[in-house]
């Protein structure tokens, strides 16, 4: 028997393992596995090169547990260990620095484990010993013993071993006992052995048997040894696909495609990818790509390995050169993992710019469902913003959908403004601006549908990608003013008419709780309503952000802009003025001048303000069609409730 200290230069590398990595302790089963793996697939390796001749055998891996001894063992039919090997790989830890390393990483376990080569040594996590007893397969080779107890000391003996392959039991420590339960390791094994290479089998199968479950003669393999990236796609069907996809996310409905990645310059990485329906909520789950290293669960915390409007995604990624230490800051840094990042980002736009290719009908049959990906995509990341211009779909109130490019085409020669500006005109609620949506149409223009989640961002993106280009809403002003023209008619009101109309209907406006108006008129058609109600475009916008982004509380705070535009073109609003004119026109006039000649004597002024207004307001007052005008124009914007909407309807019976 041969004692010696374990290469380290930390005398206390044990009691250190143990402290920092005590969070993830469970990731030694996955570490032992892999090596028993590693081992196995080596020995395979040789054998395919004809460097090892004997008989392979049965080759899988096993877990056992024997409550009694209070072991866990995982054994393998691999290379196997001779002393020399036990010495120059377990004996002789390449390790400098330890604790100042281990302070430095000590938040993720991950991060050491497998960078510096401290995968075997995790099994002291939750053992008080452990021994390996190992029979290399090289001819002659005499069988080997290690045991330490968790000191850097070890004892190295010669046994008498038969069967070729390792055997690593862990004496299982008091405070990790649940190691020692069937049911957690099958959940581990489950988590990170699902789909490994080499059969693991863990426990028996069972059966039911007089009431109760109970263990057959057959062995339970845990895992799927070829899974579905890691075979060609020529060879695959849909409902291949789709069982797998159901295997992943049991429970979920079908995805709508999916994309198999398989590249192996200048990195190595297989997956699949699929496209769930995402339905409304923005607010999606994240994290559902897992991501393997040579079919080994490594994380489910994709962030930084793929791109950020990936997460929408569902499904595998596989690449062995993605650093198995996956700390955020340090993927995030990774050279290779942004390379890796944009190659998706590249596959799924090719993906999609062929399915619009093959079936432009299909595509758009898809486009609601899909767009929130492409959308999210486009505005978080340039490269794919470039590609999808080319499939990315706008569409319109009546479900047309057009690219960008034929939108254009569409609406340039008619709705191009004085200035040269394209207006891409949107209602974000066809039901509720239903009345906007037909005032434009009759004026011969298109309006698009904007109504996703991500539209006011998209809308942003495309005046900042779109050379010459606005969005404005369609409820945001008046059909002719939309798009503002040359030739655009003016009101022929004199200043003293401007100001009665303004304010006959001024005074008449009801209070609406935090929402401003102000009164405007304008020479629409005799055949358009006599007044309508407007949003400005920008404050709209700006109390839109508001609410999505905090810190804008200002203008989150501030009340609803609305312009209540008079159409002086109505022959209901004609009458109403002539009206006015008629009977307080000659009260009014000297007022309205006063205002004007005293200009200087501020007291003065807001006197003859203050008369003018009485007169109008008592005028407009007796004028019910007044109250009705703008009644109809607040119901059209869904303004009107309440008490008001009721005075409304008893004012209209009134008027019958
Ligand atoms: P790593 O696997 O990262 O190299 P480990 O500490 O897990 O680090 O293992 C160190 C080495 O010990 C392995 O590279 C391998 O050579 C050897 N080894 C570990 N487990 C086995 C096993 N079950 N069979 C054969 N060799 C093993």
């Amino acid at each position: 028997m041969a004692t010696g200290k374990i290469g380290v230069t930390t005398e206390n590398i044990f009691p250190v393992i143990k402290k920092f990595l005590y969070s993830d302790h469970e990731i030694f089963l996955r570490e032992l596995v892999s090596n028993a793996i590693d081992a196995t697939q080596k020995l395979k390796t040789l054998a395919s090169f004809g460097e090892f001749k004997g008989e392979l055998g049965e080759l899988d891996v096993k877990v056992s547990i024997d409550k009694e001894a209070g072991t866990l063992t995982i054994s393998d039919h691999g290379i196997g260990m001779d002393a020399d090997d036990v010495n120059k790989y377990i004996n002789q830890i390449a390790f400098s620095g330890a604790e100042e390393f281990l302070e430095k990483y000590k938040d993720t376990a991950n991060s050491i484990i497998g960078h510096f080569g401290l995968g075997f040594y995790s099994a002291f996590m939750v053992s008080k010993k452990v021994e390996i007893r190992s029979l290399s397969y090289k001819e002659g080779a005499k069988g080997v013993q290690w045991v330490c107890d968790g000191s850097p000391e070890y004892e190295m003996s010669e046994i008498d071993k038969s069967e070729r392959g390792t055997d690593i039991i862990l004496y299982i420590d008091d405070d990790s006992k649940e190691f020692l339960e069937q049911a957690r390791i099958d959940t581990l094994l489950k988590k990170y052995c699902r789909f490994l290479p080499v059969p693991v089998i863990s426990g028996k199968e069972q059966e039911w048997k007089d009431g109760k479950y109970v263990d057959t003669d057959k062995d339970k393999v845990i895992n799927a040894t070829e899974p579905l990236w890691t075979r060609k796609p020529a060879d695959l069907t849909d409902e291949d696909y789709l069982k797998f996809y159901h295997e992943l996310r049991p429970g979920e409905e079908d995805p709508m495609f999916w994309i198999h990645l398989n590249v192996d310059y200048p990195f190595n990485l297989t997956g699949i990818l699929y496209f769930p329906k995402i339905k409304n909520n923005i607010d999606i789950q994240r994290n559902r790509i897992d991501l393997y290293c040579n079919q080994v669960f490594v994380t489910d915390q994709v962030e930084g390995v793929v791109p950020e409007f990936m997460m929408l995604m569902q499904g595998v990624i596989d690449s062995p050169d993605i650093p198995l230490n996956v700390s955020r800051s340090y993927l995030q840094a990774d050279q290779q993992v942004k390379k890796i990042s944009s190659y998706i980002s590249k596959k799924v736009a090719e993906k999609l710019d062929k399915m619009f290719k093959a079936d432009r009908k299909e595509f758009e049959k898809k486009w609601d469902d899909i767009e929130v990906f492409i959308k999210y995509g486009m505005l978080t990341d340039e490269k794919f913003y470039d590609a999808a211009k080319k499939f990315f779909l706008l569409k319109d109130v009546n479900d047309n959908y057009y690219t960008l490019e034929e939108y254009r085409k569409l609406v340039e020669s008619t709705q191009t403004d004085k200035e040269g500006t394209v207006i891409y005109l949107y209602a974000s609620d066809k039901t509720a601006q239903y009345s906007y949506i037909s005032g434009a149409e009759e004026k011969g223009y298109n309006v698009l549908l904007m109504n996703g989640q991500l539209d006011q961002h998209v809308i942003g993106l495309l005046e900042s990608k779109l050379e010459k280009t606005r969005f404005v809403r369609v409820d945001s002003d008046t059909p002719e003013r939309l798009i503002s023209r040359e030739e655009d008619k003016k009101s022929d009101l004199s200043a003293l008419q401007a100001e009665m109309l303004t304010t006959i209907f001024r005074t008449q406006l009801p209070e609406v709780k935090d929402v401003n108006f102000i009164v405007e008129y304008s020479a629409l058609s005799e055949k358009d309503a006599p007044a309508v109600i407007t949003q400005n475009e920008m404050m709209r916008r700006m109390k839109d952000m508001a609410a999505m982004q905090p810190g804008m509380n200002f203008y989150g705070q501030m009340p609803d802009m609305y312009s209540l535009v008079v159409n002086t073109e109505q022959p209901a609003v004609k009458r109403i003025l002539e009206e006015a004119e008629k009977k307080v026109g000659d009260e009014v006039k000297p007022l309205f001048e006063a205002q004007k000649q005293d200009e200087k004597d501020e007291t003065k002024v807001k006197e003859a303000r203050e008369k003018e207004e009485s007169i109008i307001k008592d005028f407009a007052a007796g004028e019910p069609v007044v109250k009705q005008i703008i009644d109809l124009a607040l119901l059209q914007s869904g303004l009107l409730k309440g008490e008001a909407l009721t005075a409304f309807i008893k004012r209209s019976v009134s008027l019958l």
